[in-house]
């Protein structure tokens, strides 16, 4: 029996879920449209295998063929990025952030992120987050004026806080950053760097981006952002790193991982090891930057004034509405984006004072230049004319009309 006749509620939505997917312009920026073969990686019969442990050396029998994929997943992934050691099991980002943290640090220790208002990331110290609960979280941020990274202030931060473990990687941060600067702090105070690059490892993987890798300790990804992967994360480390941190990701923090994620990650990685990969990962930039340029024009504040990587953070306060209200305008509009805090903020974090947007996911679709045109000029058209019902309508059959000739599954020819 199929689950349309076994359980129609659920189905139902999946089949609303497909139709809002195919129809609406998706512009968050830590979300991907996966390829078929991902999709049917993660839709396996793997997920009934149990596999604690790791290859060659299970708790479970049965795990000759987890082994295999667990292998192979791990041998791309450090071919994908060059490092010595890769764990592919963490559930999320936030897990294998959690590993990293207990392989380096006691309760109580001190550790130094990005403020998340600013750009960081919650599992960076946020005290709503158990990284705060755990540990002494303290925060570094971003200049007043210019709104990048102040690594003055860090390096006077780290040499007065003497943190245990200095954590690069943003959420909605525009730039690159400079991890040799980073390291450099770090072996001041003593202490390793870890680099999450939950946001921009596809970016690093496309080689349009600078790598961590030569000067981290110890590097965190989720799978599913601009790497085009399922859901998940993995760490990546030097040598002298890689029994803690298998060791706290299991027996640590997880019980058994998630062979059918696993599988899906593998071949996300294999995609990401084509030629056609870093073609995409120029294009998610080229969209980037061409959409910064085009709302500039069209009078919108882009924090930092543009941007280096995939996302745009926009400062709406000379456009008299909050984050809140240009997430919903839009959203009537079938732009998906998020609301999302901006240094200085002075909104709540329901609310906020801006929005943050992406090219991945479009850039998937196919979408290039002359699209993101058009997307700027529908945003800017949105907003100026929220109160006016029916251009917001046309507005939303033009962005239809648009995803109709980008066919999601563009993969399954
Ligand atoms: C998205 C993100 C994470 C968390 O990933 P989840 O899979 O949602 O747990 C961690 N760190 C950074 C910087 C992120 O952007």
């Amino acid at each position: 029996m199929s689950l349309e006749q076994k359980d129609s509620i659920i189905f139902s939505a999946l089949q609303e879920e497909m139709q809002r997917q195919k129809l609406g312009l998706e512009m968050i920026a830590s979300e991907n449209y996966v390829s078929s073969e991902v999709l049917e990686a993660q839709g396996s019969i793997f997920t009934n295998k149990y596999a604690e442990g790791y290859p060659g050396k299970r708790y479970y029998g049965g795990c000759t063929n987890v082994d295999t994929i667990e292998n192979v997943g791990r041998d791309r992934l450090k071919e994908l990025f060059s490092c010595d050691h890769a764990n592919i099991q963490p559930h999320s980002g936030s897990s294998a952030n959690m590993a990293v943290y207990f392989a380096v640090l006691k309760p109580q220790d001190t550790i130094l992120g990005m403020d998340l208002s600013q750009g960081g990331h919650l599992t960076h110290g946020s005290p709503v987050n158990f990284s705060g609960f755990i540990f002494q979280s303290k925060f570094y941020g971003v200049d007043e004026k210019t709104n990048l990274i102040d690594y003055n202030k860090l390096e006077d931060l780290a040499k007065q806080y003497k943190p245990k473990l200095l954590i690069a990687g943003h959420s909605a941060y525009p730039r690159f950053l400079d991890f040799e600067k980073f390291k450099t702090i770090a072996d001041q105070v003593g202490c390793p760097l870890m680099v999450d690059m939950a946001h921009f490892s596809g970016l690093v993987a496309g080689v349009v981006h600078p790598s961590p890798i030569p000067y981290a300790d110890l590097v965190t990804s989720t799978t599913h952002k601009t790497l085009r992967g399922p859901r998940g994360g993995f760490i990546l480390c030097k040598k002298e790193w890689a029994k803690k941190v298998d060791s706290k990701v299991f027996p640590g923090m997880q019980g058994g991982p998630l062979p059918h994620v696993m599988m899906a990650k593998a071949v996300a990685f294999k995609e990401a090891l084509e030629p056609s990969y870093k073609i995409y990962a120029q294009q998610i930039v080229k969209n980037a930057k061409y959409l910064s340029e085009q709302l500039i024009q069209r009078g919108f504040n882009l924090v930092t004034g543009g941007t280096d990587n995939h996302l745009i953070l926009i400062n709406l306060n000379n456009k008299n509405l909050n984050g809140k209200e240009a997430e919903d305008i839009l959203h009537q509009a079938g732009i998906t984006v998020n609301k999302n805090t901006v240094p200085g903020e002075t909104r709540s974090p329901f609310v906020t004072s801006g929005i943050r947007i992406g090219t991945p996911a479009l850039t998937t679709r196919g979408m290039k230049e002359k699209e993101m045109g058009r997307i700027a000029e529908w945003m800017s058209q949105v907003i100026e004319n929220r109160n006016n019902e029916k251009k917001i309508l046309n507005i939303k059959g033009e962005v239809k009309k648009l995803c109709s000739q980008f066919p999601l599954f563009h993969v399954e020819k």
